[in-house]
């Protein structure tokens, strides 16, 4: 019976081998808060008194990364409290099942992607088909827009920014480095995936005026520490290897000029999108 484990493992490194999603070394962003994701797909881990809190899941295949990132650290996966989300999609939930039983933490998720999260990716209104489906998961608090999440001494807030799914969430909360505090704000998403119709489609009837508002509120919104569901969105790992380099200079991460111009280029997409007619 040797080809059970064989097929096992094969289907393990296929799973975890999109580009996305390989091993990366975790890093350090404020005095209390690290990058444990991988090579894309980001995870973050707010250490508190109390405890600590994970924003983002992964991919199902991403938990191992995670699990081993956060060991690096030195700190224990028991010792995660919260786990949060910024969107109901498989890449960025898809490990919270497993993630909930490692760490017996309580999943606190938008009132929106919670039916999402619980059905296993199920419902959402572009990802429909059934290769975007992961582990379904019971979540414990369900957020309105302006909820606070506190552990410890760390207070975040949630911000509904809906449109890439209709609870993409934005986390802020205050993180000092150095003797010095700073705004910080995880980003939920703002992609338009194929498919979507942001004039408003049948399974999302209010994409439009969603997007609007979401726009207006991320203009709004004060930050420093610029951070998002992927690496990509704020060049995460180019960040991490400067400040790896030169540790004792300004600290990368601190980018307010990088979110305006990703939440700019954004809105033009949604702009075009609107202007074209699709
Ligand atoms: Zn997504």
């Amino acid at each position: 019976m040797l080809f059970l484990p064989l097929l096992f493992a094969a289907w393990l490194a296929q799973a975890s081998s999109t580009p996305d999603n390989q091993p990366t070394e975790p890093f350090r962003i404020a005095d209390n808060v690290y990058y444990v994701g991988s090579s894309d797909i980001a995870s973050y881990l707010i250490v508190t008194r109390d405890g600590h809190i994970l924003i983002d899941g992964g991919y199902e295949s991403t938990v191992p990364l995670i699990g081993a990132n956060v060991a690096r650290l030195g700190f224990a996966m028991r010792d995660i409290k919260i786990l949060l989300n910024t969107q109901a999609h498989y890449d960025h939930a898809g490990g919270f099942s497993k993630l909930k039983a490692l760490t017996g933490g309580q999943l606190m998720i938008s009132e929106a992607d919670a039916p999402i999260i619980e059905a296993g990716g199920k419902g959402d209104f572009v990802l429909t088909e059934a290769k975007y489906r992961f582990p379904s998961v019971h979540v414990d608090r369900r957020l309105r827009d302006g909820d606070h999440v506190r552990l410890g001494d760390v207070v975040l807030t949630a911000r509904m920014t809906p449109g890439h799914t209709k609870g993409c969430t934005t986390w802020t909360f205050d993180a000092a480095d150095r003797g010095r505090s700073y705004k910080v704000v995880v980003l939920g998403g703002l992609t338009i995936l194929e498919g979507t119709k942001v004039t408003g489609m049948p399974a999302y009837p209010t994409i439009q005026s969603d997007y609007e508002r979401t726009f207006e509120v991320l203009k709004r919104m004060p930050v420093d520490i610029f951070l998002g569901a992927h690496a990509g969105y704020y060049g995460g790992q180019e960040k991490a290897r400067r400040l790896r380099n030169n540790p004792d200079g300004p600290n990368p991460f601190v980018d307010p000029e990088g979110f305006r111009s990703f939440v700019n280029s954004a809105e033009k997409r949604f702009r075009d999108q609107l202007g074209g007619g699709g």
